[in-house]
């Protein structure tokens, strides 16, 4: 069963949660205000209550995850998202991530690619507070080329390369932050499309994610 209750404890952890993600090194005030203002508990079974709040990734169902917060909170920042911008984020799981994207004023265009996580998890109440996302049940390889371009485009799980049709659905200007790699680890890349479409790539740490997976299930 999913929570629907936000008490006073629930608020106290995820005071603590930004605290912890501040340390860690991102400070980024905007960022952790989103965070501390979405019920991470909500995205979860009731069984994870005691624990939703832990700086760590947890099952959410099909073998996938809710990103770990500080992994939200990094990918986020690297994203650097300003309000009003068409966002694309490939691999909308528990949705947790996507709400972050929604709390900075993006319109989110979130696809998934597993019909079960899909249906569960595209709506529920709290939801009904971020009508500026946009669900779509699809392979994130193939983006969404009728809603392109996007200002940005945020992947959630492992990529083992730079998918070329979500470079093609970017803006010029505009930018892909994805963790790049095939093994157990990956390394966050950042990607700007060049105004003549050519291609800078930036290099950040290490990370693990569940694969990027082609086609739907
Ligand atoms: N952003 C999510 C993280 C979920 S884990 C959150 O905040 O909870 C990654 C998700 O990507 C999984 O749900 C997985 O099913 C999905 N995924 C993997 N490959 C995909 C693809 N090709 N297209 C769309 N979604 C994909």
């Amino acid at each position: 069963m999913r929570p629907t209750e936000d008490t006073y404890r629930h608020k106290g952890l995820r005071k603590k949660l930004t605290d912890v993600i501040r340390t860690k090194g991102i400070n980024d005030e905007k960022i952790l205000e989103a965070i501390g203002r979405i019920p991470r508990h909500f995205f979860l079974d009731s069984a994870f209550d005691d624990v939703a709040y832990e700086d760590r990734a947890f099952p959410i169902g099909e073998g996938q995850t809710i990103s770990q917060p500080y992994t939200v909170a990094y990918q986020t920042f690297l994203l650097q998202v300003k309000p009003f911008e068409k966002v694309l984020e490939i691999g909308t799981g528990s949705v947790y991530q996507a709400c972050v994207l929604a709390e900075l004023g993006a319109q989110v265009h979130t696809i998934e690619r597993q019909k079960k996580l899909f249906d569960t998890n595209k709506t529920f109440t709290f939801l009904k507070k971020y009508p500026n996302i946009k669900f779509f049940y699809g392979d994130g390889y193939e983006g969404l080329p009728t809603y392109a371009p996007f200002d940005k485009i945020l992947i959630t799980a492992a990529a083992p390369e730079i998918p070329p049709k979500l470079i093609e659905q970017l803006k010029p200007g505009g930018m892909m932050v994805l963790p790049l790699g095939v093994g157990d680890v990956q390394q966050m890349k950042r990607v700007t499309k060049l105004e003549r479409g050519a291609i800078k790539e930036e290099v950040f740490d290490n990370f693990s994610f569940v694969p990027m997976v082609e086609g739907k299930k």
